[in-house]
């Protein structure tokens, strides 16, 4: 069941599972949302942990409803794969977010790329390649400017049409990251068969490593990894100096987390980058 806090925010256990009541509410709230594109995006900064500079940013989409106030991302958005609306809102954050860094390399004089996470069902709908196309130009993105955050479990079926939409990805300019690493049930193989540029470290592995020998050795096996396949590093949910320490010593590129800045509006965004940097 669903609790409300004082603040009138809906929230959902994780993984709870929906009522059909709640499912059908869900689906016409969600469904309205998209017509009248009710969502924000809020972009977290990425940081390079040689400069202490941003490097980028990821888009993370946010949903506050009338009726059901806040909802987590966690929840609509595998529940909006699940009744086949998840292309219409992950085209809507590509538009969004490409459009937004766009101004901002403009505006501050810089080449900065921005992650949006795109869920494996839209990545193997049949026209995927060529509908991104068109929201590209439609929208003056530069595919140099994007990059597409994909699970390991975008490889469970590994075949020939995924190989052939991220080979094209990848010709377009696009940058490939894994998402969650080291969560996921796929074998490695896919490393060295498809052309991926990054790692994205799971934060369970992050988070107080410093206090778990074994997540130590995980992370740096996993940055030994990328090192000998060429691929870069982002540890993502860095939140603790301690854990930081630990990263700069495996010299890890590129951190995300609380340590550094949550998540941010627009605006937000704009004045650390006015700020020139992030310290
Ligand atoms: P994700 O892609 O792994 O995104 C990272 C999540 O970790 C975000 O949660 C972010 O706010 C949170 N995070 C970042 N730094 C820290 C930290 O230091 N500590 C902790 N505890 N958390 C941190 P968020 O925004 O709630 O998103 C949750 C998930 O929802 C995302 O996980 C992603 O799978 C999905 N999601 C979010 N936005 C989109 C979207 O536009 N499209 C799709 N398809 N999925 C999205
Ligand atoms: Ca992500
Ligand atoms: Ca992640
Ligand atoms: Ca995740």
């Amino acid at each position: 069941a669903k609790k409300s806090n004082n603040k009138g925010y809906v929230m959902y256990k994780k993984q709870q599972r929906f009522s059909h009541n709640q499912m059908l509410k869900l689906e016409t709230r969600l469904h309205d949302a998209i017509i009248n594109e009710a969502f924000e995006l809020y972009y977290q900064p990425k940081v390079n942990l040689q400069t202490n500079e941003i490097d980028g940013m990821e888009a993370l989409i946010r949903w506050f409803d009338d009726e059901l106030g806040f909802v987590a991302p966690d929840q609509f958005i595998p529940f909006a794969e699940e009744v086949g609306f998840i292309t219409d809102i992950s085209e809507w954050v590509i538009a969004k977010a490409g459009r937004q860094v766009m101004i901002w390399n403009e505006q501050f004089n810089l080449n900065m790329r921005v992650a949006v996470n795109i869920s494996p069902s839209h990545l193997k709908a049949e026209n995927f390649i060529e509908r991104l196309k068109n929201i590209l130009k439609a929208n003056e993105i530069s595919p140099n400017s994007l990059e597409i955050e994909i699970t390991e479990m975008s490889f469970l079926d590994q075949n020939a049409d995924l190989l052939s939409t991220i080979t094209q990805l990848k010709e377009m300019g696009i940058t490939l990251a894994i998402d969650d690493f080291g969560t996921g049930y796929s074998s490695l193989s896919y490393l060295k068969r498809f052309p991926v540029d990054l790692l994205k470290i799971d934060r369970s592995f992050i988070h107080e490593m410093y206090k778990n020998e074994a997540d130590v050795a995980m992370v740096a096996a996993i940055i030994t990894l990328a090192r000998a396949l060429d691929l870069k590093i982002v540890a993502e949910g860095v939140e603790e100096y301690k854990d930081l320490l630990l990263l700069r010593d495996f010299n890890c590129e590129f951190v995300q987390g609380y340590y550094y800045s949550r998540p941010l509006t627009i605006e937000d965004f704009s004045k650390r980058l006015i700020e020139k940097g992030i310290q």
